[in-house]
């Protein structure tokens, strides 16, 4: 874990999750998301501590528990105060729903009960939406950033966007194949928007300051665009969920072996066939009991 500036007002405590963080001129600052646990918050503010940086406020980008579930602890022991949008509310206040929708809406078993799944629970104090904002006498702009997950924000001050999970990093790409995005209209749409900006820079949770971030935002497109033309190549006659689901896994080298990557992939490639089905790409007959998807 390491602090970093990218000036004197900005920058971000580099970790698995990074903590973002923007400040006033008495130091006082808003965090952007929080690290995944209590112990990731704790070493995060040891390092905000030494530069006498005062936490007042936390923006969670999204509710995926690797980016809020240490906010907790900055409530407890330094009374900061917690805003997020109206989706992420609703799972920072009740973090079953993570797992619980992971689990398609049955009650999770144990094994999905863990801190990547289930953050520490955390009332939010208020709900924000894009647009222009003042806090802590720092004026920046909340973005709306759909797709990765339902109500994620951005954070735009002086010119650099947080990004939270809207695209990921070339590490990430090669590490995971296929990025995780529950809405892939949305996706679509915020790396669309993000080729259009011309910001000094960007940085995504997962990753480091991008000052440059064209090749990296088609590249995550690239992939997206050959995840949708292989599912419509594959259903040139009728699949069923199991039969697609394997296909795609095998063509992105991606392999399973515990029901935690199992949930989560499997989601992934539901909002493909989501996106298709809405696109009137592809349709759905049921045979035997059985799903089948093929294209129109
Ligand atoms: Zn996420």
């Amino acid at each position: 874990m390491q602090l970093i500036y990218i000036n004197d007002r900005l920058g971000y405590i580099k970790s698995s999750v990074n903590i973002g963080f923007i400040l006033n001129e008495n130091k006082e600052a808003i965090l952007i998301d929080a690290g995944i646990d209590d112990e990731n918050a704790k070493k995060a503010y040891k390092l905000l501590k030494a530069e006498e940086i005062v936490p007042k406020k936390i923006i969670i980008t999204h509710a995926h528990a690797d980016h809020f579930g240490g906010a907790w602890w900055f409530v407890k022991h330094l009374d900061t105060e917690i805003f997020s949008s109206l989706p992420a509310k609703s799972i920072l206040e009740y973090p079953l729903w993570e797992p619980i929708y992971l689990f398609s809406g049955a009650y999770p078993p144990k094994v999905l009960h863990q801190k990547f799944f289930l953050g520490k629970k955390v009332s939010v104090d208020g709900v924000i939406n894009p647009g222009n904002i003042n806090f802590e006498n720092i004026n920046f702009e909340i973005v709306d950033l759909p797709g990765h997950s339902f109500g994620q924000i951005g954070i735009l001050f002086e010119d650099y966007l947080f990004c939270a999970d809207s695209f990921i990093s070339y590490e990430f790409l090669t590490k995971h194949k296929i990025p995780l995005n529950s809405d892939i209209r949305g996706t679509l749409s915020t790396l669309g928007y993000l080729k259009n900006s011309n910001y000094k820079g960007i940085i995504p949770s997962h990753g480091e300051l991008f000052e440059s971030y064209l090749d990296v935002l088609v590249e995550n497109e690239r992939i997206i665009n050959q995840i949708l033309e292989f599912i419509l190549e594959i259903c040139f006659k009728k699949i069923s969920e199991i039969e697609l689901l394997n296909l795609v896994y095998d063509k992105f080298a991606i392999s399973i072996k515990d029901m935690a990557t199992n949930v989560l992939m499997r989601l992934s490639v539901l909002a493909y066939i989501g996106y298709l089905l809405d696109e009137n790409l592809l349709t759905v007959e049921f045979i035997d009991n059985q799903q089948f998807f093929v294209r129109s």
